[in-house]
């Protein structure tokens, strides 16, 4: 059985097929729809430091992180105002 991973991105755990997948399907996104490389690395540094991420997820709507951050319009969920934004 494999152990939840807190405050874990997919990068970083045993969930290399998903995050194989994951890779693929942001490869496809067209520049219009996709985030540069520095908003991403910033919005996932904001997950590591978040209580809602559990092994790559996003407890608060069920997305990867890594592939929600990846879309330029995509916002944190958090009902806070969320962590990250556009
Ligand atoms: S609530 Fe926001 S900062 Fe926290 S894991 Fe979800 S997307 Fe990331």
């Amino acid at each position: 059985m494999q152990r939840e991973c807190k405050r874990c991105l997919l990068l970083e755990s045993a969930e290399g097929d998903m995050l194989q997948l994951i890779k693929e399907k942001i490869e496809k996104l067209s520049p219009e729809e996709r985030a540069s490389q520095d908003v991403y690395e910033q919005r996932l540094s904001v997950c590591k430091d978040c209580e809602q991420l559990i092994s790559g997820m996003c407890l608060k709507c069920g997305c990867y992180v890594e592939f929600r951050a990846a879309f330029k319009d995509k916002r944190c969920p958090d009902s806070k105002g969320g962590r990250w934004k556009v």
